[in-house]
Order: structure tokens, then C-alpha cells, then sequence
């Protein structure tokens, strides 16, 4: 019997992508397994913490690494981290950030919501959001004058898909950082396949959420500057006491690392493809859809199925049909944020053979 059954809870197809509403993403049975084995055991927490920094050292090439509850608990201790650094009696004073920088800048367009808003990340540390420039650009003088105040703690960068504007050039940001002797953070929370070009951005911290496309338990991950690093890891005696990382999680972490180092990127790569295009071919053959495969805008190697609907030759507009595939049994949740431009927008990264069908299979049986 599955926990679906068992508890009376909503069946999921979940083509929304790393989305935290729905469970995010599908561990694989050995980070289950592994998981489950911590589950059921004591360790030494600062142990663990060792180990699985040596293996985000030995994965991305970074100087350190640390785990943290997920990665909006990764934001808050990192910047806590840029305003106290290894300082006891700053680490337990937070948030109260009396005698500390606590200016945090980030482009204005950077001032994501991803299921909260970000900017409540850098607050619950204590510290002051500053927007530089607008939402539709942030410059690189923008953000050398925004920084230029004795009290600024770090420069925030964001790398997703939900930032707004004109791109903001992360290298040149960081390097401005770096000329005022600033730590620039990148948020990469959903661009765990790109952290070697985050990386190599020249940011301090790179933060990523390790459940989403690296499908471990719910964890955070910070990758990058040694002193930094050390200086998360020592918030768990102050405010990250309620964001610390669980062993299940650190371990189911530690398998998932390990599976990522041993699979073939490529053959991953071409197997998202076929998968998309096959669905995007059937798709097309659907009344008043016009289907199409669109590349992650924000450089994660896969696309995404974008379904344009025609509402004057389909049964139902895009809005209708998004909420009718919701509605039904089981229930598929696509992607919203297409919808004003008549566009359903599909993830298929997650999903099996027999899952694509049911779209498919529901998506005919509404429309034709
Ligand atoms: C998902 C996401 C987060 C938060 O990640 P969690 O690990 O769920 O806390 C932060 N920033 C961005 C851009 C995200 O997409």
C-alpha cells in the first residue's frame, strides 16, 4: 500500500518541475536507502559535516563546502556568516546586528519570490536588504554605488530562472565586490549542474539546494570559500540552530554526490532531449496546441515543452487547461508561469515513461 493510499493523499504527476509545493523531486532508492540507514543510527554531526564538505570539495572543486537545512537556511547563515565571520559573541547575538555591517545588495531584479521573497531570507539574519538599480537593470556602476557604504556586509547575486530584467553580468558584479574587498553569494539554488560556471564566476559562497535536481533529502548546500564556509557551519550555535542539516539528510547528500560523479552527463543530456522532443511531436498532434521545446533560460542543460493554446481551436484556453489537468486524477501540475502568454509550460525532467502517457492521455481526452 503507498503512503498515497494509506493516508487518503492527492495522487501527483508532477511536471512543475523542482517545485517545493509537490515534494520537489524523487530521491533515487540508494540515497533512500542510505537515507534510511542514518535514519536509524547516532554519528557525529561535525563528522558528518567534515565528510560531506570533502566530497563537495572533491565534486566541484571548490576550497570548502558545508550543508545546511536547504537553501534558503544556506542564505540566511551565509550572510549571518558575512557579518559575524568566526565571532562568538556576534554569532549569538544575532539578529541583532548592533556594531556589525549589515547592508546586504542585491540587483533589484534579483529581489526573487520563490515561494517567499528572498529579500526575508537576508532580514531573518538581522541584516538590511539595498536594491541596486531597477527590475529592468541593474549595472555594474549601480551596484559599485550601492556597495560603496561603509556598512555593506556582501553583495546577493541570484542564478535563476525567476530573476527579472536585463542580465546582470555575475562576473563583472563579483569582481566590483572584489574591488571593495566585499564577499559576493551567489544564489544558484536550482543550478546544481552549472555550480563549476558559478564557480568559476569568482564568487566567495555558491548556494544550492541539494533536493532539487540532485534529488537528495531536503538539504542546502554552500560551496566555496574556505573561511566562509567555516563561518556558516559556526551559525549552528546561533540563529542556524533552526536551519541545521539532519544526518538523514547529510548522508542521503553524501549518496547522491557520489551517483552524480558517476553519471554520464552526455547520455543524461540526450535522454532529456529525446524525451522532450517525442512528447513535444505527440503534443503537436493535439487540437489548437502548438508544442515546442524551449531551453532552460537560465543554463540548466534541458528544455522544458511549452504548448501554446490556441483558444479558438481548443476546448479550452491554457488557464482552463492547466487547472482541469490539476483537477483531475491523478492530478498533473504544469508550470504557471507561461500562462498569460496562452502557453502551458511542461517540465519532463523528473517523470517516467508511463507519467508522460497520462499527459498526454489527459491532455487528448480534454481537448479533442
Ligand atoms: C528553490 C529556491 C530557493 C530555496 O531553496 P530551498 O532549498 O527550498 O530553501 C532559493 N532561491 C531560489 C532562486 C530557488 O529557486
Amino acid at each position: 500500500m503507498t503512503l498515497h493510499d494509506r493516508y487518503g493523499l492527492t495522487k501527483i504527476i508532477n511536471a512543475a518541475g523542482s517545485f517545493t509545493p509537490v515534494g520537489v523531486s524523487r530521491s533515487t532508492p540508494g540515497v533512500a536507502q542510505t537515507a534510511g540507514e542514518a535514519l536509524q543510527d547516532f554519528f557525529v554531526i561535525d563528522e558528518l559535516q567534515d565528510v560531506v564538505g570533502q566530497a563537495l570539495v572533491r565534486w566541484t572543486g571548490a576550497e570548502a563546502g558545508a550543508v545546511t537545512h536547504c537553501a534558503a537556511a544556506a542564505i540566511t547563515m551565509t550572510i549571518a556568516a558575512t557579518m559575524t565571520g568566526l565571532r562568538a559573541e556576534a554569532i549569538a547575538a544575532l539578529p541583532d546586528t548592533t556594531g556589525m555591517p549589515n547592508r546586504v545588495v542585491l540587483p533589484a531584479g534579483h529581489a526573487v519570490d520563490y515561494g517567499h521573497p528572498i529579500v526575508q531570507d537576508i532580514r531573518l539574519a538581522g541584516a538590511q536588504p539595498v536594491l541596486a538599480g531597477d527590475a529592468a537593470s541593474c549595472t555594474v556602476t549601480d551596484i559599485e554605488d550601492a556597495i560603496a557604504h561603509a556598512e555593506t556586509a556582501c553583495l546577493l547575486l541570484v542564478s535563476s530562472r525567476l530573476t527579472r530584467g536585463k542580465a546582470v553580468d555575475l562576473s563583472a558584479a563579483v569582481a566590483a565586490a572584489h574591488r571593495r574587498g566585499i564577499p559576493a553569494i551567489i544564489d544558484g539554488a536550482a543550478q546544481d549542474m552549472r555550480i563549476p560556471d558559478l564557480l568559476a564566476t569568482g564568487a566567495d559562497l555558491v548556494l544550492v539546494s541539494a533536493h532539487k535536481y540532485l534529488a537528495s533529502p531536503t538539504a542546502g548546500l554552500a560551496i566555496g570559500r574556505r573561511s566562509l564556509v567555516q563561518a556558516v557551519r559556526a551559525q549552528e550555535k546561533g540563529i542556524g540552530r533552526a536551519m541545521k542539516p539532519t544526518k538523514e539528510a547529510i548522508c542521503g547528500v553524501l549518496a547522491a554526490i557520489e551517483e552524480r560523479e558517476r553519471l554520464d552527463l552526455a547520455a543524461w543530456r540526450r535522454k532529456q532531449d529525446d524525451k522532450i522532443a517525442q512528447f513535444v511531436a505527440r503534443a503537436n498532434a493535439l487540437p489548437g496546441v502548438r508544442a515546442r521545446a524551449q531551453p532552460d533560460p537560465s543554463g540548466m542543460p534541458f528544455s522544458r515543452a511549452h504548448l501554446h493554446v490556441d483558444s479558438t481551436r481548443a476546448r479550452l484556453d491554457a488557464p482552463a487547461l492547466f487547472a482541469a489537468l490539476k483537477s483531475g486524477t491523478p492530478s498533473i501540475w504544469g508550470m504557471a508561469h507561461g500562462l498569460a502568454d496562452a502557453e502551458l509550460i511542461l517540465e519532463l525532467v523528473q517523470l517516467e515513461e508511463h507519467e508522460i502517457d497520462a499527459i498526454l492521455a489527459r491532455l487528448s481526452a480534454l481537448l479533442d
